[in-house]
């Protein structure tokens, strides 16, 4: 997530710090900020909004003096984008400064530990505790303290520190967030991404989980938790900025299609503890939650689609109907809401005009409103009585790939969870399921690996005009993203169908040649799935299948097939949708689309 830039040396570091916090805007944000040392003490300067705000705040950083100085651009996780909790977080006397990436899981522990031990908090982050426990435990020894207080942390984090007393270093540190170390002529860098400091030098070093660079103005030190020091391959950058940018990938959206086994890890580990379900953000006692006689899903476009997936998993797991609906219909049909539904409201921006409309609606009918929203502060997670943030980190490309997939796991969380409390599942299913969910991240890295068959089988397939996608249960509910994300950035004309209702018309449009994808994941049906198929088939459709690896019967019926590793019924959609966002990616670039800018459309909805 969001930016970090550090610089140390002679020249004055605020222009510097600026420039380079311009070059991470692609990674979205909400605020920004930078900390200096002016030789005497820590000077502060931080701004919500666009980088401009900061710019003019400092006089584009002729105000703030100082050699040495970290900034950041904030994508809030913890507290709403606001000045005081944008970054850098001071400790309790303004000795120590911190920017920090990721997410501290344990912080509410470690805030309630110091302020129990007299530390006044300013901020709702949690990085703010990362300041505190540093100036917690400094007993002269700032390598030392740092090496402290990692051990104290859970979750991921890219650091920034520097400290009052000394004006001489800047100490960095990484665990899961990104972190390079750039190596400048007396004069030495940090940033979260390499376009930070291009202009500057192409030197860098990549730092490593628990790493821990201790950059002074003539050289940098890397050395590990035990402070053993750690000799580090020097990096040669020579990509352009532009390709920076990408993290070396071509589009926005295939960095984001990689980053989704991250993003499921992210969004899902900090809620489980110990086997179980943790989920702090949901205020329902089981009292209330027994009282629901049906569950609403409202959203737009993909969001919608994880709502159709959420149907089937919910009504197997806990037994109470559930109607996904269209927010956009929702509003106008005088809908049967009253305090007896649960609603639950899914969107990425959380500021799509007509699911917020809805959410209102909902509430105004006395339903409770759960939102599964990916921007913390946002007018949908602000209407909403819990409100359960995807940790996807900001999502550019306008096709989503890696906000859909964290809102599935939400959906999974959110389905164990409320069937432990409705008593509607047995403690083995429960185990099961856990460990089913913990394994997505890692099999859908082995998909990945994958990536070059579905670009093989696009190469073949990008020629066609007209596809359809079917599939029966929750395979259905699939197709519906597959179709939808094959056509908003290729332009193919593509439908989504339920297997078995193609017959009852639409098989009319069968013809030879027809690109027929079909989707036979889920184990129960796959026989009648594969009747559907032969049926296409003998009508002359060209049939590429999808299914499980123990499959393999589907290569007799299917002209191409694509494998997946196995997994419980309810979380297929994760894997599956993999293959159908990289198969939509390389036909939309065969065809030399304008893939992370489709045409007519944009990423945040905020009309009706
Ligand atoms: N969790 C931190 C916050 O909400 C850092 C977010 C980020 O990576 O920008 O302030």
């Amino acid at each position: 997530m969001c930016g970090i830039v550090g610089y140390i040396g002679y020249e004055q570091a605020a222009p510097f710090l600026l420039k380079g916090l311009e070059k991470l805007e692609y990674r979205g944000y909400d605020s920004a900020g930078i900390c200096l040392n002016d030789g005497q003490k820590l000077v502060v300067r931080k701004a919500k909004g666009k980088l401009q705000e900061l710019k003019e705040l400092t006089g584009y950083g002729k105000n703030v003096s100082g050699t040495v100085g970290i900034g950041h651009t904030r994508w809030a996780t913890h507290g709403e984008p606001s000045d005081v909790n944008a970054h850098p977080h001071l400790s309790d006397s303004c000795r120590f400064a911190v920017v920090h990436n990721g997410i501290i899981e344990n912080y509410l522990q470690l805030k309630e530990y110091l302020t129990s031990k007299g530390m006044v908090f300013r901020s709702k982050t949690d990085t703010e505790v990362i300041a505190q426990l540093i100036e917690y435990y400094y007993h002269g020894d700032l390598i030392d303290t740092v090496i402290k207080v990692l051990s104290k942390l859970e979750g991921s984090y890219a650091l920034g520190v520097i400290s009052q007393e000394n004006p001489n270093e800047i100490i960095a540190v990484r665990k899961e967030s990104p972190l390079i170390i750039g190596l400048g002529e007396n004069e030495n860098y940090i940033a979260s991404d390499v376009p930070a400091i291009l202009a500057k030098t192409r030197r860098i070093y990549r730092l490593e989980n628990n790493e821990i660079a201790i950059l002074r103005r003539d050289g940098v030190k890397i050395i590990n938790t035990d402070r053993d020091e750690v000799h580090k391959q020097e990096e040669i950058i020579n990509w352009d900025i532009n390709a920076a940018e990408k993290g070396g990938y071509e589009h926005f959206m295939f960095k984001e299609i990689m980053e989704q086994p991250k993003a499921i890890r992210d969004t899902v580990t900090p809620r489980l503890k110990n086997g179980r379900v943790v989920l702090d953000e949901i205020s329902l006692t089981p009292e209330q939650l027994r009282s629901f006689r049906k569950i609403n899903i409202l959203a737009c476009g993909s969001a919608y689609h994880v709502g159709v997936v959420a149907k089937y998993v919910f009504e197997k797991l806990l037994r109470i109907p559930v109607e996904a609906d269209l927010a956009s219909e929702f509003r106008y049909r005088d809908p049967i809401v009253d305090e007896k539904t649960l609603t639950i409201v899914i969107s990425q921006s959380g500021e799509t005009a007509d699911t917020k409309e809805a959410l209102k609606e909902a509430k105004r009918r006395g339903s409770h409103v759960i939102s599964i929203v990916n921007v913390v502060g946002s007018a949908i997670a602000c209407e909403s009585d819990d409100v359960i943030y995807t940790w996807a980190g900001p999502e550019i490309a306008v096709a989503t790939t890696k906000a859909y997939s964290t809102q599935l796991a939400v959906v999974y969380l959110l389905a164990i969870h409320f069937a432990e409390l409705l008593g509607t599942i047995t403690e083995e299913d429960y185990q099961n399921y856990i460990g089913e969910l913990e394994a997505l991240p890692s099999k859908i890295e082995q998909i990945l690996q994958n990536e070059k068959q579905v670009q093989f089988l696009a190469s073949k397939l990008f020629h066609s005009k007209d596809v359809f996608f079917i599939g029966r249960n929750i395979d259905y509910a699939l197709s519906l993203e597959g179709s939808l994300k094959l056509k908003e950035i290729s332009y193919i004309h593509s439908e989504a169908y339920a297997a078995g209702e193609l017959k009852h018309g639409t098989i009319s449009l069968i013809e030879k040649g027809t690109l027929v994808i079909a989707l036979a994941t889920h184990e129960p049906l796959i026989a009648k799935t594969i009747s559907n198929i032969q049926e296409v088939q003998t009508r002359g459709a060209y049939v590429l299948c999808l299914a499980c690896e123990d499959h393999r019967e589907v290569e007799s019926v299917a002209q191409s097939t694509i494998f997946i590793p196995k997994a419980c019924d309810m979380m297929l959609p994760s894997l599956a949708v993999v293959p159908l966002q990289l198969f939509a990616y390389y036909v939309a670039s065969l065809k030399g689309c304008d893939i992370d800018k489709p045409r007519n459309l944009a990423k945040s909805v905020t009309v009706e």
